[in-house]
This record gives C-alpha cells, structure tokens and sequence, in this order.
C-alpha cells in the first residue's frame, strides 16, 4: 500500500510523521503556555480585581482549571481508544482549544469561564492523544522510540519557553487579550502543522477510528462520530458553571463552604481509586502486588512535585510580579519561560549522564531519582525563601534568585518526569496498565489541588494593584520555606527507603 511505503520514509532517522506530531505539540504547548503564563495575573488584574480576596478566589479558579485540564485526558483517551481514533481526537480538541483561547480574548467575565472550560475539553482530546500518536509510529521493543519520545519533549519544551516570552509581552504591550488571542493563532498553527502532516500521508494509516462501524453507529439517531463533537460543545457551560460557582466569586454562604465543586469531585474520586486499587491488590500475586504497590508509590511522588512545581503559573508568578526586580528583562508573565529554557538546555546532557552512568553500572535506580528529584525541588524552594535575605529597602528581590530556582527545579522534573512514565508501564500488571496510565494522568491533576491550597494560604487580601514589595515579601518567602521543608523531608524519607523500594520493584531498574 502506498500509505505503508511513505510510513518509512524518515528524517533524522526517525518516521517522518514525528516531526509533524513535534510541530502540532510544539504550537499546542505554545498555545497552553502562553495561555498559562497570563492566566493568574489575568485573574487578579481584570477578572477578580474588585474583590478583596481576589488572591483567594484566584487560587481556586487557578486549580480547579489545572485540575480539570490534566483530569479531561482521561476520558479523552478513553474516547479515542474506545470510538474516535487519535485523528479525530486531535482535531476535536485543536479545535476546541483554539476556540477557548479566541474567547478568552472577548473582555467578558462570563466568556472567561467558557473559555476555560473550551481549553479543558479541547485539552482532554487533544494532549493524551498526540502522546500516544508518538508511541504508535514506534513497533513494540523499537530503540527508536525513547529518543523519539526526547524529541517530542523538547518540542513541548520549545512551546512552553517562546509562548510566555511572546504572549507575556504582546499582553504588557498591548493587553492581556491580545496575548490570549496570539495562544489561539498558536494553536491553529499546531493544527495546520497535523493537517499537512495527514496531507502528506505521512501517519499511514495510524490513528484512525478503532472501528469504522462504532464510528459511524448511530446514538439517538446521530453518528457517533457527530454525537462526541456535539456532547463536548454541550459540557461546556456545565464545566464553565462549575468553574464559576464558588462562595469567594459569587459572595454568600454555601455549604462547601472554601471547598470547591472540583475539590469534592476531586476527594471522591481519590477515594474511590484507593478502594479500586485495593481491590487489585487483593486479587494480585505477592510479585504483582509489590510492583502495583510501587507504581501507585511513584505516581503519588510525581503528585507532590507537580504540586510544586506547577506552583510556577500561580504564586511564583504573582511572586515574580510583585517582589522581584525584574529590571526591564522580562515581565512576570515571561518569567514563565524559564522552567521551559533550563528543560531545553539541561534534557540532553541529563539523558547522557545516565548513559555514562549505566555503562559503568552506576545509573542510580528509580527510587533513589524520585528522592533527589524531590531534594532539588526543596531546594528549589529554599534558594526562594533565601531571597528574602537580599531584598532591597522596598521589599524587592534580585531576579537572579528567580532564575536559579528554575534551574535546580528543572533538574529536579528532569530526574523524575521522563523516567515516570515508563516505570508506570513496566510494574503495573498487563490487565491494568492502561488504567494506571490514566492515574499517572490524574497526578498532574491532583497536583493542582495542592496548588490550589497552597495559593490559598498564601492569597494576600486587597485591590490595591501596587500590592507587593514590603506587604508581600515575608507572605510569599516563609511560604517558600515551608514548601521546602515539605519537600526536602518527602526527598529525604525517599531515600532512606529507597533499598527497600529497589527490592520492591523486583528487576525492574
Ligand atoms: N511540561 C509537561 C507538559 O506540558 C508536563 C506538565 C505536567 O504534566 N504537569 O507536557
């Protein structure tokens, strides 16, 4: 077949179709990222400006968004696996994400909620699927495929580091909605790039419906394939209502009180994936269940250091905004490119470290990783709350600082998000490997609900758009030193248990 001989074709020594997929994730990122980096200040400069605890209400809306836009991917492979295929997923949510970002650019507080809530569904199809898209150009047991999946990093990586630069000036040049609109261009380039590429023929004939006959069935009269696009469209404003329904917006009382709509969601679902995977557990083999038992151990590290890291788009950004002398060289906003800078410069030379290591059979193991990773974030956060020690008269921090904790937190996701992934794959049991996927998923998501308490404690009640300096330095720095204690300690109980956790995961490295 004509599609199979172009399959082959390569660049670089990889299928050609990566590097579509590379430029498709690489603008969809850019799309994401510069959506982000805007996103908190947006918050609390436009959208929640007259409330006094704009900070607070912020925080929430900040979490329940991340939570929900990592949540999404769940049902979005789902789909894909189950009815649409990677394709159209991909396409369903370029598009739905492209939309979200266009009415994010609509000065409206109503048009805010739906926007978000496009970017959260559009996300869902879209980010689960081009990962796996990836895999999928690789057969099983392919060398190929880790180097491929690098690539495929550094592209994301390429997208989150020029989007905060661009987006963060055109907004402070212009206004935020001129910046928002550039993420919507961003990621209708992502999706002319994934266009051309099935132009070309250059996927053959990956990621197309799992079944033409499902995709075609009809539910309630209308094709399935119709049925999905339609039904997203339609949660839309039931997310955007629960996105938007909470006690520090809306004022009053009810009887979540500061607790979110998706906090509880959040806590139940916890609670019934606990009592899922022990019922696994229960039915595995001893051999089984101590490998589950890691994996489900990893996921719950990978949980806290997002819940660190990803603190980047909220506090550190207000923090960057409001205490440190930036001095001209970048606004807040593009301060955000950083973590994405230190990936780019630092993913080679880290991947050939545990080369070097594994060849003189030095390459630490995965617990040992997870440990010193954790260590980098707490150290992260102490170079952060040591700024405070040189702040100016005006409560003002030198912007090295900022940048020094990005490179030791970049290292820090370095030792553990690429390794992740793949351990996930090889401990969890074959019957179940697709569903710890998805939990491996829901770590991202869970992490912003400890973003989400975090901003809360640290939210700094006012309207005065000068807040900052002397009112805010001690919040934000004795903040950042209790987050490295958190993060140092976890780091450290790590490690000293990781031989037992290296005998757990039996001959997996
Ligand atoms: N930076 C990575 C990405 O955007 C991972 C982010 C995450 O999972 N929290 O793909």
């Amino acid at each position: 077949m004509a599609t199979q001989a172009n399959n082959e074709a390569t660049v670089l020594g990889h299928p050609k179709g990566l590097f579509y997929l590379f430029f498709a994730e690489l603008w969809e990122r850019f799309s994401f990222y510069g959506m982000r980096a805007l996103l908190t200040l947006y918050m609390v400069e436009e959208i929640f400006k007259s409330l006094s605890n704009r900070d607070f209400a912020t925080a929430a809306v900040y979490a329940s968004y991340g939570s929900l836009v990592y949540a999404s991917t769940v049902i979005g492979g789902q789909v894909s696996d189950k009815i649409l295929g990677m394709r159209s997923s991909i396409f369903l949510g370029g598009v739905l994400m492209s939309i979200g970002h266009f009415v994010l650019a609509v000065e409206n507080d109503i048009a805010f909620f739906l926007a978000l809530a496009f970017i959260i569904v559009g996300n869902g199809f879209f980010k689960p699927n081009i990962s796996t898209f990836v895999g999928a150009l690789y057969k099983d047991g392919d060398v190929r495929k880790d180097s491929g999946f690098t690539i495929f990093y550094m592209g994301i990586n390429i997208g989150g580091w020029i989007a905060p630069l661009l987006c963060g000036g055109l907004a402070v040049t212009y206004g935020y909605h001129y910046g928002f609109a550039l993420a919507g261009f961003g990621m209708m380039t992502g999706l002319l790039f994934f266009w051309s590429g099935i132009k070309k023929n250059v996927f053959g004939d990956k990621g197309l419906p799992p079944n033409n006959d499902v995709y075609e069935k009809p539910v309630l009269g209308i094709p399935q394939k119709t049925l999905i696009p339609i039904l997203s469209v339609l949660s839309v404003p039931v997310i955007a209502y629960v996105l938007s329904s909470y006690d520090a917006i809306m004022g009053g009382e009810s009887i979540l009180g500061d607790e979110t709509i998706v906090g509880l969601i959040f806590k139940l679902i916890g609670i019934t994936i606990v009592i899922y995977l022990g019922n696994i557990m229960l039915q595995s083999t001893a051999e089984e269940r101590k490998k589950l038992f890691m994996a489900v151990l990893i996921t719950f590290f990978m949980t806290m250091f997002w819940g660190f890291h990803e603190l980047s788009g909220s506090v550190i950004t207000l923090f960057a905004s409001r205490n440190v002398a930036l001095d001209g060289l970048m606004t807040a906003a593009q301060t955000n490119s950083l973590n994405s800078m230190f990936i780019i410069l630092l993913a080679i030379p880290i991947s050939l470290l545990w080369e070097a290591l594994s060849k003189k059979k030095l390459n630490p193991r995965t617990p040992y990783k997870f440990g010193l990773g954790l260590i980098l974030a707490g150290a992260s956060f102490y170079i952060l709350a040591l700024s405070k020690g040189s702040a100016d008269e005006n409560g003002m921090v030198p912007f090295a600082y900022l940048i020094i904790m990005y490179f030791v937190l970049s290292i820090g996701e370095l030792f553990m998000s690429p390794v992740g992934l793949s351990k996930i794959t090889s401990l969890s049991p074959k019957r179940i490997v697709a569903f710890m996927m998805g939990i491996w998923f829901l770590s991202s998501a869970y992490a912003f609900q400890i973003v989400g308490f975090i901003g809360k404690q640290l939210a700094v009640d006012s309207t005065d758009v000068n807040v900052g300096g002397l009112d805010t330095i001690d919040i934000y720095t004795d903040g950042f030193m209790l987050i490295s204690q958190y993060a140092l300690g976890a780091g450290l109980i790590v490690i000293i248990f990781s031989p037992l956790m290296k005998k757990l995961m039996g001959d997996v490295h």
